[in-house]
């Protein structure tokens, strides 16, 4: 009988008595209702609608509800629901195929997970038994997922309570706004980072370092473009040690730097490509690791020792072949595209000269960050407690938007509208206007 219920507070009720959330304590949860959507916009049964600038978990790159893809799902569910992963099916090759067609040259199979982590611990599985060796370099301002390799892999905080799997050591990357390196361009960031990551690579010993694990832009550490050469440099170290490069595309590909992948924009091909979160705007839960031939081709006589019920899900296939078609047809990408340069970036650069709590703005496409600061010439970032304020005031205006650390991430879906962003960069501008 509690299904019927629809009243905010009841949801609530029924939520806080029964479900276990994410990365929290349970305790004082007081989550935020949505019981519907379309485009950018969500709302609840209470009259409340929101804007919606953090796609969710910045995976809803085709905004809530898009009929093409509800109605390829409808369709592949009275076709078939489901069916083994040792099976060939149609959508399941249609999707691969869609996916293939937005990689590199040479990258031609797809291995389908339940979601971004699991491609990761994939991608790294396969790293391994390509090289016969074990240790992953990854970097501290990352996140990869939140299972055994990934969770590990992870730079953030959130690898601390969970380190179990062995074989992972950290360094540091490119960062200029809070350079590690004492760097004052983007040259130097780049030339010093890599000098570090070559240290790394020899300090470990070269011979034992199986992948270098990169966010081509990371996104929960801060929306972090690489500054120019770096993807290219650590493409010609992984090539000179013999180590895979693998480039996880989970929150950046797919629409939301403005590119179909994110790696587009860089003098860089990968060995292996992560995936997951926009290829279907997470409509069914899915992700992937884009194979290179030569790995691939590792595979024709060795038994690949990895494998999951859902791998290659019908439902999941058919919001993905519904999702990039739609993209495509309707020029999504695009759209994120010059949102980012025309509309989203020029109306965030006018915010930082408005309110000096804005020490940096960087983006691009949909994918945008603005660091928040108490002084601008030490870079102090702004307290916790600021940010909660921050992140109160906005979701009082009926925005929904990401905050991490001292940074608002403005992450709205691809198909954002130019009126939308207006109306977003108004709410900004109005609750930094109280700090
Ligand atoms: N990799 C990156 C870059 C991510 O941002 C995320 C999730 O935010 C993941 C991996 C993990 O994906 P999932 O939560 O689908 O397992």
């Amino acid at each position: 009988k509690n299904r019927t219920a629809t009243s905010n507070e009841s949801i609530v009720a029924l939520d806080r008595a029964h479900v276990f959330h994410s990365w929290s304590a349970q305790g004082s949860l007081k989550p935020l209702v949505i019981t519907g959507g379309s485009g950018s916009r969500a709302w609840d049964d209470e009259g409340r609608t929101y804007l919606d600038f953090s796609s969710q978990l910045i995976n809803l790159n085709i905004g809530h509800q898009h009929p093409a893809v509800i109605a390829a799902i409808a369709e592949q569910a009275a076709t078939l629901a489901t069916v083994a992963p040792s099976t060939a099916n149609l959508a399941r090759g249609q999707a691969a195929e869609r996916i293939v067609a937005r990689a590199p040259e040479g990258f031609n199979r797809i291995f389908f997970t339940n979601g971004g982590a699991d491609a990761n611990e994939n991608a790294i599985r396969m790293a391994r038994l390509h090289t016969g060796r074990d240790t992953v370099l990854s970097t501290y301002r990352s996140y990869h997922g939140n299972t055994g390799a990934a969770i590990v892999a992870t730079g953030d905080w959130r690898r601390m309570p969970n380190q179990y799997a062995r074989g992972h050591v950290h360094f540091w990357g490119p960062y200029l706004y809070r350079s590690e390196f004492w760097a004052t361009s983007p040259e130097q960031e780049s030339e010093r980072a890599l000098r570090h990551l070559e240290r790394t690579i020899q300090g470990e010993g070269a011979q034992t370092i199986a992948a270098v694990l990169l966010e081509t832009v990371p996104g929960t550490a801060g929306i972090l473009p690489p500054p120019p050469g770096y993807l290219a440099g650590v493409r010609e170290l992984c090539d000179r040690y013999g180590i895979v490069l693998i480039l996880d595309e989970v929150m950046a590909g797919f629409g939301r730097t403005g590119r179909w992948l994110a790696l587009d924009g860089y003098d860089v091909v990968p060995d292996l490509i992560t995936f997951a979160k926009g290829v279907n705007s997470g409509y069914v839960p899915v992700g992937g690791v884009i194979i290179s031939d030569p790995i691939a081709a590792d595979f024709d006589e060795q038994v690949f020792p990895g494998g999951l019920t859902y791998s290659g899900h019908p439902l999941a296939m058919g919001s993905i072949i519904g999702a990039l078609d739609a993209m495509e047809r309707e020029g999504i990408v695009d759209n994120a595209a010059r949102i980012g340069a025309d509309v989203l970036g020029p109306g965030l650069c006018a915010l930082a000269d408005k309110h000096p709590i804005i020490g940096e703005v960087r983006g691009e496409g949909v994918f945008w960050a603005l660091e928040l600061v108490s002084d601008r010439e030490t870079r102090e970032p702004v307290s916790a407690a600021v940010m909660g304020q921050v992140k109160s005031e906005l979701v009082s205006r009926n925005l929904l938007t990401i905050t991490q650390d001292n940074r608002i991430h403005v992450v709205p879906p691809c198909v954002v509208t130019d009126s939308e962003v207006a109306e977003a960069l108004a709410i900004y501008d109005e609750v930094l206007e109280l700090f």
